[in-house]
């Protein structure tokens, strides 16, 4: 069997031509633009990447995106006086504070401190607590991306074993909990999990969040399984010349495409839908504060 690809880089630009729409059908109608907060602490180079383009994106979907560069050795309070301000601006209905930040702060304090209508990022404690609880809440944007892939994959999720490899706060748990919410069957596999190969081998649908650089190699795979591949290694690659890198997912993409149903490639996969699901979510947020009609 050879896999379908699932092409992520098309689907995120579907999302962002119909946030777009809706972006302007708010000004026209609304006179109301949204707007999406990025806070970037230090100098972290893949973090100073991923706001950038973030940055971008939102203004190509016709939001206001601001950007608030603070120092790497930028103390707590400054930080959290910046979080309180953005709470209380009118312009702003996203609060994005990029991680990691810097040692010397506490995430979850800076994470907590975010206004949870403002939280398009979905990780205070509240949207937590909401999403584990399967009421309506801001879903963290790589499992909501994920997700909508596997919905315009399969239609219905119900009734499908799933198995999530990995169990951090922004991507393991919170996927298991909304392939739960879609009446999968749900297994959430971790580095102390025994016999993960066979675990793995069960699963119609495999979600691979570990950071390892190809560790689920085809064989776990179950013939004509759905595979998405949340992992972005970075590896040498001599074959493109001397000190030249590429980026692979956690998944051995050759082997497991020969085996799976369908599979997201890395890049081109699940990563696109990340910034697509933010948008998302900010324009969901712009409308629910100024009471207008959330589209879907
Ligand atoms: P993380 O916080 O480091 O969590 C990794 C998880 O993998 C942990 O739960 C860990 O288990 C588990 N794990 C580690 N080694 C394992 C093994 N040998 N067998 C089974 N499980 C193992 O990572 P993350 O933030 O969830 O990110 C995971 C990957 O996704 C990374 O490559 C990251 O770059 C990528 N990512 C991509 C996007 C995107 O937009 N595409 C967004 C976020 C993250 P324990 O809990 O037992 O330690």
């Amino acid at each position: 069997m050879t896999a379908q690809l699932i092409d992520g880089k098309a689907f995120a630009a579907n999302v962002r031509a119909q946030v777009a729409a809706h972006v302007t059908t708010l000004k026209a109608d609304h006179g109301l633009t949204p707007g999406l907060a990025v806070v970037l602490v230090g100098e972290d180079p893949a973090s100073q990447v991923y706001v950038r383009s973030k940055g971008k994106q939102t203004v190509e979907v016709g939001m206001n995106s601001y950007e608030h560069k603070l120092d790497a050795d930028t103390d707590e309070g400054t930080l959290l006086a910046l979080i309180d301000q953005l709470n209380s601006d009118p312009a702003v209905h996203g609060i994005l504070v990029q991680l990691p930040l810097p040692d010397h702060l506490n995430e979850d304090l800076a994470i907590n401190a975010i206004d949870p209508a403002k939280d398009v990022d979905g990780f205070h404690i509240s949207n937590v607590g909401l999403l584990g609880t399967g009421q309506k809440s801001m879903v963290p944007c790589t499992p909501l991306g994920c997700l909508m892939m596997l919905r315009e994959h399969h239609g219905s999720l119900s009734g499908l074993d799933a198995v999530v490899v990995g169990r951090s706060n922004i991507v393991g748990k919170p996927m298991a909990q909304l392939l739960l919410g879609d009446s999968c069957t749900v297994t959430i596999a971790h580095s102390r999990t025994k016999d993960l190969e066979d675990v793995v081998r069960r699963a119609d649908i495999v979600v691979a969040a570990v950071g390892r650089p190809q560790m689920v190699p085809g064989d776990w795979i179950k013939p004509g399984a759905t595979v998405i591949d949340v992992g972005i290694n970075r590896i040498d690659a001599p074959e493109r010349g001397e000190g030249k890198t590429r980026l692979v997912g956690d998944v051995d993409y050759d082997s497991a495409a020969a085996v799976a149903g369908a599979i997201t490639p890395v890049p081109g996969g699940v990563g696109p839908m990340t910034i697509a699901c933010l948008l998302h979510n900010t324009l969901q947020q712009a409308c629910r504060i100024n009471g207008v009609e959330i589209p879907e």
